[in-house]
């Protein structure tokens, strides 16, 4: 048995770590930008990939820097976004290890570059909203990582080294960094990823694994 995290707060990231939603996000923003920018199918994934994470607006704008065909791209993905985004499904151990967590007396938090809105939605539908301590969404100035960890410290007054974030991309790991604890998800970027960034956590493979890596403190 590994040390156990300690922590008083755990804080989820939404696409691919909660919401089985990367591959639908995948395919509209691959789409977009094949027919925006006009380039294949390969370039247009090893694009998307490198930059999840990020706001799709971020990811846009890190690839193809003051394009005029930008704004376009990026209102069209959030329209078929928002579309289909509620029918995209959470992973099956979801619900279960966040009340495992919140058993344990450890609050639960969400930290997304997916609208506020949208994810209160998401979860008012399933009927779950109220599991949730907060639900921190991206708008512009207010991102997943430095903004949202340090209104979760401020409001809640969480200590950083008591704060945990889980989350399934590169990204997620470096913005915690500095920040807050880290345990990656291995789902569509492998230990190795990770690794090679110089994470030294828990790299686990379902969600509920989360629950047998932290304690209460
Ligand atoms: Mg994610």
């Amino acid at each position: 048995m590994p040390d156990r995290i300690p922590c008083s707060a755990i804080v989820f990231d939404f696409d691919g770590t909660l919401a089985d939603s990367m591959p639908f996000l995948e395919s509209v923003g691959v789409e977009m930008m094949m027919k925006y920018f006009g380039i294949s199918k390969e370039e247009a994934t090893s694009r998307y990939r490198s930059t999840t994470g990020l706001p799709y607006e971020q990811q846009v704008k890190m690839n193809f820097p003051d394009d005029s065909r930008n704004q376009a791209a990026i209102e069209e993905f959030e329209h078929l976004k928002i579309e289909r985004i509620f029918e995209q499904e959470l992973f099956p151990d979801s619900v279960d290890t966040v009340r495992r967590i919140r058993a344990k007396g450890i609050d639960v938090f969400v930290s997304s570059s997916t609208f506020q809105p949208t994810i209160e939605e998401y979860f008012r539908r399933r009927g779950i909203l109220r599991l949730f301590k907060a639900i921190l969404g991206y708008r512009p100035g207010f991102e997943k990582g430095a903004d949202h960890f340090n209104h979760i410290h401020k409001t809640f007054d969480v200590p950083f080294d008591r704060m945990v974030f889980v989350g399934d991309s590169l990204k997620d790991f470096e913005r915690s960094k500095g920040f807050c604890k880290f345990i990656a998800l291995s789902r569509m970027f492998t230990s190795k990823d990770f690794r090679n960034l110089g994470y030294e956590g828990p790299v686990l493979h379902t969600l509920l694994g989360v629950v047998r890596n932290i304690i209460a403190a």
